[in-house]
């Protein structure tokens, strides 16, 4: 899952980086509300996590505008201000969570999955797709108790296809969640395709993958 850290206390911006690293999310870090809004602009993420108080602006003023361009995002609201107003303000914009500082790496995480449990569907136990099944915590998938060695990135594909399941997501934003965000040069979505033609090569062996489809010019969905 991909993360946008808005927090111009650049230690804590780099402990919560790293942290969420190790937990395999995706980061991309923002100090300045302007850096933000770009960063906004010009991709799609799961968590937006948002200080209030930026050097160049107030955080909950960027919330309506990153709504609109990152509607599905989960957005949690960080502050040290243990006010009941910016806390109401943030809820009222649609923020999904509120974490007063200091907080702990552990509290955030846990925080985090209670959201992708609520928004996404993430359970903490297995979930089916087709004949197999997926636990997104271990990071396993089963074809009945046979345990299927999947790479890394073609985990984090068939995972991120399966948290946004019956929707159809591109090439484009595939390799930006799992290689993050990078220059249009380096993009080649015919690794998309190759990390794809392996899962499906893997999972035939046990079972049909018709569940994966592709859309043609587009890019791939999980149908459910
Ligand atoms: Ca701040």
């Amino acid at each position: 899952m991909k993360v946008l850290i808005i927090e111009d206390e650049k230690t804590l911006a780099y402990e919560m980086e790293t942290f969420l690293k190790k937990a395999f999310y995706l980061c991309d870090l923002a100090h300045t509300a302007a850096k933000a809004a770009e960063c906004i602009e010009m991709n799609q993420y799961d968590f937006i996590l948002l200080d209030l108080g930026l050097p160049d602006g107030d955080g909950l003023s960027l919330l309506p505008k990153a709504k609109k361009h990152n509607p599905e995002a989960a957005y949690i609201i960080l502050t040290a201000r243990g006010n009941l107003e910016d806390k109401i303000a943030g809820l009222d914009l649609g923020a999904d969570d509120y974490l007063a500082k200091p907080f702990s790496l552990l509290e955030l995480q846990s925080r985090m999955q209670a959201i992708a449990r609520r928004k996404f569907n993430v359970n903490a136990e297995t979930v089916p797709l087709g004949d197999f099944s997926v636990n997104l915590q271990t990071r396993f998938i089963y074809f009945q108790v046979q345990q299927i060695e999947l790479s890394r990135k073609e985990f984090d594909l068939l995972s991120y296809l399966l948290l946004h399941k019956n929707r159809v997501l591109t090439r484009m934003q595939l390799s930006e969640h799992i290689w993050g965000t990078f220059a249009d040069d380096d993009y080649d979505s015919n690794y998309i395709d190759a990390h794809i033609k392996n899962i499906r090569k893997k999972l035939n062996t046990y079972a049909p993958t018709d569940w994966l489809e592709t859309v043609r010019g587009v890019g791939y969905r999980i149908r459910k």
